[in-house]
Order: C-alpha cells, then structure tokens, then sequence
C-alpha cells in the first residue's frame, strides 16, 4: 500500500482517538501490548491517589471507605462485559496461572470418575504446568494428555474429566472455537476451561454463549492492568453452589469477618477468591479499563484484523527473500490480534528491531511475534514497522554479537 493508503486507513478508523489514552513514549512503535499492555494516563492518577489519599489518609479505613474489599468484584464486572460474562460471575485476583489451578482441582472434583485432563502442545507452558501439578498433588491417578491443537476435538473421549485449552496460541495466535468445542466436551461429558490471556480485549468473547465452565485470564496483556497485574476467573453461575473450592480461604468464606472456624463458601464467584485483595494492582486494573468504556469489541476486532493482515502484506512484500516463513493463520478469522513469523537469527533480528524502535519479541525457537492493540496501534506503525523489519534483514543490522545474548526475559 501507499503511504496515501494507510494515511486513508488511518483516517477512517473509528478508535483513532484512544490512542489519546495512552502514555505511549514518542519514537517508538510497540507492537507487544499482547504481552504487557501499554500504560493508560489514568493509571497513574489513580495510582497516585490510592497511594497517597486512600493508603496514606485513610489507612485501614480504606476498606470500607474506599471500597477496596469490593474491588475484586467491581473489576470482575468490568472485565465480565469483555468476555461475554453475565455481572457478578467474574473475580479479579491472583495470577493466571492460580487461577487456573482454581478452575481445575474444582473442575476435577465435579468428574470425580474421569482421570484425563485433554489440552495441547500450542498451550501456554504453565497451563500444562499446573495441570501436571495438580495432578501429582491429587494423588488419585490424573493424567495430562496433550494432543496437537488440530487434534483436540478428536481427542475428547469418555474418559476427559477436564479440558483445558488457550483460544488464542501464545506462538502463532492460532484460534480454537470456543463454542464448539466446549459444546463437543459437554457432549462427551467433560467440563471446559477456556484460558482467554490473549483474547479478552483483543475481540469479543463470549463464554455465556459458548458455555465455557470456567475461564481465566491476564489483567496485564490487551487490558493494560501494568506488570504483574490481577488476572481473572469466570465461574459459570449455575455451578456455583456445586463447586467446593479447594483453595479455601477467607476471601472466599461467605463472611469472612464473622471469623468462623469452619469454612462456608461464598454464594458466588467470591468462592473463587482465596486471600487478600491486592489493592494497588486491582486499582491499577480498574482504572486500565476505563478505556474500553463505549467500545464495541466488534470493532476492535475488525481493525485488529486489518491491521494483521496489513502487517502480513507488508512483510511478505518486503522481506520474501530474508527466509521468513508466516507461522499465523492467513485467515484473519482464525487468529489472535497478533502476528509471527518464523525467522533464522529470530532473536538478534528482534533485538535489532527493537533497537531500531520496533518492539515485538521471540518465542523460541525462531518466532518474531508482533502483537497489535487496536485501541493504540495506528495502521501507520504496522507499516513502519514492516519497513524497519525489512532493513534490519536487508543491512544486516541484527548480526551482531551483542543481539545474541539471550536476557532473561524474551
Ligand atoms: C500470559 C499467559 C499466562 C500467564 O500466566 P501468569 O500466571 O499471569 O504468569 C497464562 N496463560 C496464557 C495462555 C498466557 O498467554
């Protein structure tokens, strides 16, 4: 496309000014808010005021006054309309992968018969991590089973207790069907556990229609919660009464502040709380997602669509010769708001891109991964980045010795 073209596309995109929201630093293009979201300006504010009014001046009042101990919830309900969750089903808190184990010592305990927990190889490491810890923990003869992602449906048989997938394939942004094959494991008499880390904020989920049984997910990636952020657990409403959560802990008691000494759950997604809240992320997270107030995640959608599949293009176009090979599906439909390809010297070419002022990042072993927030990433950048990437290859920058040292953190 021309720079005429892209100006066009950039003009008639309907979220250009929530890019506004956004401290986004001047010079630089980021396309990995699928990994840590940018930082919308009203988090700083809120920060700051929780910290020094709330915290500072009001001290243990907070909690009432401030209505910290609500927080879980009222974040809940905010992330509950980005994924399809009726209010009041939806808690913020802990990690993901906590959350996770929440969902399926839970999920186990309803198929107390069935030894199998069916994910696959595109998982998320830890999500398999925790299934195979749970199992050891449950002691009681549970398998992981991992299949291909093509496969999963396939493998879903009499003796799945529990599946547990990613809609969205961290590595090459694959997308499973939510509905289907949660539909295909109600069928074969299995509960499903979606994991939504790469999906909520990036399209519309809706885990009420696809009778997903629990779901989970990250407040840091396309929800801009910052590092470390609270994550999230849905809990369908019609289990709640059936769910005995093992991680019982007085957040999840149905008064915590009577001190009984015997645990009585809490009759709601409360019951999927444990300890705590962590007010000062929650309250980050909370102000993170005033930006998606009025936005209809169908349009969000469709420009992360665009712009992937403008990425492609571009790419494809200009860096052909330099061996990089497309690892996401062409098929806009089919993927996540995130594009990779596969790429010799991956890990240098990434770190010369990001010194050349295009963030992305690897995942081994050689994908560059892009990711696109539609809510600030302009047509523009997709471009420019392409460009960047094809002078990387094209002069060479990325081979140099320093680019191959491998951080901690790719
Ligand atoms: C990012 C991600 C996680 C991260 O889990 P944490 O507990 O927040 O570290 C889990 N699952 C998937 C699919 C992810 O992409």
């Amino acid at each position: 496309l021309t720079d005429a073209d892209i100006a066009a596309l950039d003009a008639a995109d309907p979220l250009a000014d929530k890019r506004a929201l956004f401290d986004l630093p001047g010079g630089l293009i980021y396309l990995d808010g699928n990994s840590l979201g940018a930082l919308p300006h009203a988090v700083k504010a809120r920060v700051s005021d929780v910290v020094a009014r709330e915290w500072g001046e009001g001290l243990i009042r907070g909690w009432n006054d401030s209505a910290w101990i609500d927080l879980p919830f009222k974040v809940g309900d905010r992330i509950a309309r980005l994924v399809g969750a009726p209010a009041g089903s939806v808690a913020a808190c802990d990690s993901t992968s906590l959350n996770l184990m929440k969902a399926l010592t839970a999920a186990l305990a309803l198929r107390p018969e069935r030894p199998v927990i069916l994910s696959d190889t595109g998982n998320f490491p830890t999500d398999l991590y925790v299934a195979q810890g749970v199992a050891a923990m449950l002691g009681r003869g549970h398998a992981l089973r991992t299949v291909a992602p093509q496969d999963v449906a396939g493998a879903i048989g009499d003796d799945v207790a529990v599946l547990v997938v990613t809609e969205v394939d961290y590595r090459t942004g694959r997308r499973h069907d939510l509905a289907a094959l949660t539909a295909r494991a109600h069928d074969a008499g299995a509960l499903a556990i979606w994991d939504l880390a790469h999906s909520a904020g990036a399209f519309p989920v809706d885990v009420s229609a696809g009778r997903a049984d629990f779901a989970v997910g990250c407040g840091y990636k396309y929800l801009n919660g910052g590092p470390g952020a609270p994550a999230f657990i849905y809990l369908r409403p019609d289990h709640v009464g059936a769910i005995a959560p093992a991680h019982a802990g007085w957040m999840g008691h149905a008064a915590p502040f009577d001190f009984s000494l015997g645990y009585q759950p809490a009759n709601s997604v409360a019951r999927m709380t444990v300890g705590t809240p962590p007010v000062l992320g929650l309250s980050a997270l909370d102000a993170a997602l005033d930006v998606w107030d009025g936005v209809d995640l169908e349009v969000v959608a469709r420009k992360s669509a665009a712009l992937g599949d403008l990425f492609i293009a571009e790419v494809e176009a200009r860096c052909g010769a330099f061996g990089l090979q497309l690892a996401s599906p062409r098929e806009a439909s089919a993927r996540g708001s995130q594009v990779s390809f596969r790429c010799p010297e991956g890990y240098a070419v990434m770190q010369a891109l990001i010194a050349a002022g295009v963030i992305g990042d690897f995942r081994a072993p050689d994908l560059i991964r892009f990711g696109f927030a539609p809510l600030y990433v302009r047509f523009r950048d997709v471009a420019a980045a392409a460009r960047t990437l094809e002078r990387v290859l094209r002069e060479k920058l990325w081979d140099r010795p320093e680019y191959r040292l491998r951080a901690k953190v790719t």
